[in-house]
């Protein structure tokens, strides 16, 4: 006779396949998922960008940093404010700080009351760029790297106040080749067009795993800060390497942006390895796409640009399609990451992280 134990085994086992069998998620449901978008730019009043984000189902977390491209930090700040106000389920932002004169004394006690400003207005993380270490000098010439002491004051406010720092250090290790050994040829328009930031013309400035050795050492040094590593931790050449970073690093997730391209290339040799990073750390692992949006010129080109990079994004994460991407010559083929893993890289991870966000 078939008893209670044989009928469990057979529930639980039917339970195991429903799941195994549960297929990917389609090109349709697309619109149906919620998702979100953690690292943007967005200037100025930008209706159509909005108005797309929520036909796409999107949610957006836009970020404020000290780059000569953009307007002044304290423009960024007003139009974040202002997007925060008009969109507030919608649009989160983060603050960050100017690193110039970080050697003059007051100076941290300064961002430090300017950054608790910002986080009381709303903001949801603090950025901090590669300024501080391939930007910033000291009056004496040295360059200014993040595990100096003068930074200690700030992480551990942010640290104590469980605020999320997000980490743009460094650069994708491409910056350290010449533009013709370049994996992709996004890093190769941009440092051509940024020759400031090719790091394989200014040996003056620390090498790219001083860079990366920097950032740990503060990590280190604060254990329980919330930490984004952004552009993949700037170790988007190795999923190895990133699994590495986040196994020493528990409080430590990583986002995507502008980096998927460098992911893709990993897939178009090896897309077992890379699905299995993504599996493995399915917690650990936000969206994000680092589109910049410069004010309402650009809105409506920008929407565009969002839609469609968003869509061939959700097309390499959940399909099992052969695709081919303009910044390398080698096809791949889309993950198909199970349906929970794509929910929570997609918002449940952001979610988590900045729970005020999107309320
Ligand atoms: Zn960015």
């Amino acid at each position: 006779m078939r008893g209670l134990a044989w009928t469990l085994a057979m529930l639980l086992s039917s339970t195991a396949l429903a799941q195994a069998e549960q297929p990917p998620y389609q090109d349709a449901d697309f619109v149906k998922i919620e998702k979100i978008d953690t690292h943007l730019h967005l200037h100025g009043t930008l209706p159509t960008f909005v108005a797309r984000a929520a036909a796409d189902n999107f949610r957006l977390l836009t970020i404020n940093v000290n780059y000569g491209d953009f307007p002044p930090l304290s423009q960024q700040h007003r139009d974040a404010l202002a997007l925060r106000a008009s969109y507030p389920d919608r649009v989160a932002f983060a603050t960050t700080f100017d690193a110039a004169g970080s050697d003059r004394p007051g100076w941290a006690p300064g961002v430090e009351r300017q950054l608790i400003e910002a986080l009381d207005a709303g903001a949801v993380a603090v950025k901090v760029w590669k300024d501080i270490g391939m930007q910033q000098r000291d009056a004496d010439g040295r360059a200014v790297m993040i595990d100096d002491p003068r930074f200690t004051p700030i992480f551990r406010m942010l640290e104590a106040r469980g605020t999320v720092v997000l980490g743009h250090l460094g650069e994708p290790r491409n910056a350290w080749l010449p533009l013709a050994e370049m994996t992709v040829n996004g890093d190769r328009e941009y440092f051509k067009e940024h020759p400031q930031y090719h790091m394989a013309m200014h040996g003056e400035w620390p090498s790219y795993e001083q860079q990366i050795a920097a950032r740990d050492r503060m990590l280190d040094r604060h254990p329980t800060l919330r930490f984004v590593g952004v552009h993949l931790a700037s170790l988007e050449w190795s999923v190895d390497r990133i699994a590495g970073f986040l196994n020493r690093y528990p409080n430590a997730s990583v986002d995507l942006a502008a980096r998927m391209s460098h992911l893709q290339v990993q897939a178009s040799t090896d897309r077992e390895r890379v699905r299995r990073f993504f599996i493995q750390f399915q917690d650990r692992i936000l969206y994000a796409t680092d589109i910049a949006c410069q004010g309402p010129q650009e809105d409506s080109a920008c929407a565009a640009q969002a839609d469609q990079a968003w869509r061939d994004d959700w097309r390499f994460l959940s399909s099992a399609d052969t695709l081919h991407s303009a910044e390398f010559a080698a096809p791949f083929q889309g993950l198909a990451l199970p349906r929970d893993v794509i929910d929570k890289v997609y918002s449940g991870n952001a979610r988590r992280l900045f729970p005020k966000a999107w309320p």
